[in-house]
């Protein structure tokens, strides 16, 4: 195994041509969750050539290979998410290597995430572990959920990838940051907790509010104590928030409606207050009933639980990163947030981290995440790919 950083660094830029190449493949043929069949395709014929084994399918469109020494040690899994985004690719960017296909886009990176982690299995073909070995997984759907509220990391771990490791380590790229920083956020993921609220009444004459129960004051009454009741439960100094994304009901001037669903979305990014929030939240219930009305509170399946990062994995990652980038290549806290990322349902299962590759766009107007005009620099690639192998190799000893 490669136990100088510079020479890994050295070792995964030779990759470049062939990093661009994965990535720009999977960048023209973008596929949604659980659809990554040409995807797990190429992952498959890549690992092949490399003569590394591996088992298809697991979590539905999801790779998982397995390289060990044959002696004793530790089992260190790395994590590259798949999937694309519903997203139309803007006509400004690069044509060389635009989206292929009508309103799909890789516009969080998955494609980068992907290329980088076959580039890592490159780098093992060659230069194997000598004790304990690594798992690559090859993760589907990270964005979004199939009918059962399964994505792909929740489906993969149920299915045992994450049997027998020790620790959990992937990357993810940023726009914020260019090629040759790093960042990091010590959540790996919020919490993400999506509720759907149906008020009910029996409806009635506008002239006549006396006669029936109001649904729309009591929607006026419920939606202040859902912004309230967050914000007053929860620890000043703990981060939680909470955003109703859809009130439906009625039709017309005339009416008093006889229903209203609405359905929105609670982030926190600690246990503690999750719990509490959880808890806190449905007393509007109680609200609502003594205000007449009939009132059902449901949290949606696909929750995603809050991943924090492991001091010790996030340190290794990062000691990886200043080897070969230098002390001051790590960014500020850019990408604290609220956001959730399915890592977290493999992050619960071992020590784990998830570190912020640098891909800002040198030039051009290009966005963020998720985003027509997202794209990334590719020379970071084999920055991410070295910072891979190399914290894996500090980590097998
Ligand atoms: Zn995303
Ligand atoms: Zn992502």
């Amino acid at each position: 195994m490669l136990t100088d950083p510079h020479d890994t660094l050295t070792h995964a830029q030779a990759l470049l041509p062939k990093l661009s190449q994965w990535r720009r493949a999977l960048h023209q043929h973008p596929e949604l969750g659980f659809e990554e069949y040409e995807t797990a395709r190429l992952v498959a014929r890549e690992l092949q050539a490399l003569g590394i084994e591996f088992s298809a399918g697991v979590g539905k469109t999801g790779i998982v290979a397995d390289i060990h020494s044959g002696k004793p040690g530790k089992l260190i899994a790395l994590r590259a998410d798949m999937d694309a985004l519903p997203i139309h690719e803007a006509a400004s960017n690069d044509p060389a290597y635009r989206s292929q296909v009508a309103g799909k886009m890789h516009a969080c990176g998955h494609d980068a995430h992907t290329a980088m982690l076959i580039g890592v299995a490159a780098l093992l073909a060659q230069h194997p572990p000598t004790r304990g070995g690594v798992r690559l997984i090859f993760q589907p759907c990270e964005e979004t959920q199939d009918a059962n509220g399964d994505s792909g990391g929740k489906l993969m771990a149920h299915e045992g990838a994450m049997r027998g490791v020790d620790a959990v380590l992937a990357l993810h790229v940023t726009p914020i940051q260019p090629a040759g920083v790093v960042s990091y956020d010590p959540a790996i993921s919020a919490s993400v907790d999506n509720f759907e609220c149906v008020l009910t009444g029996a409806g009635g004459h506008a002239s006549m509010p006396h006669r029936t129960v109001d649904l729309s004051m009591v929607l006026g009454q419920v939606l202040n104590a859902i912004y309230s009741l967050v914000p007053r439960n929860i620890d000043p100094m703990q981060a939680a928030t909470l955003t109703v994304g859809s009130v439906h009901g009625g039709d017309t001037h005339n009416v008093i409606p006889a229903e209203y669903r609405l359905v929105g979305t609670l982030r926190t990014r600690s246990r503690e207050a999750r719990d509490r929030a959880l808890q806190a939240i449905e007393q509007v219930v109680v609200l609502a009933r003594a205000l007449g009305a009939g009132c059902t509170w449901r949290w949606l399946p696909g929750a995603l639980p809050v991943a924090l990062n492991d001091e010790a994995m996030l340190g290794t990652m990062l000691a990886s990163a200043k080897a070969m980038l230098g002390a001051g290549c790590v960014g500020g806290a850019d990408e604290l947030g609220l956001g959730g990322e399915d890592f977290s349902f493999l992050a619960n299962l071992a020590p784990a981290a998830m570190l912020y590759l640098g891909t800002k766009m040198p030039h051009g107007e290009h966005g963020d995440w998720h985003t027509p005009t997202f794209d990334i620099d590719e020379t970071a690639m084999p920055i991410g790919t070295a910072i891979m192998y190399d914290s894996v190799a500090r980590l097998l000893g």
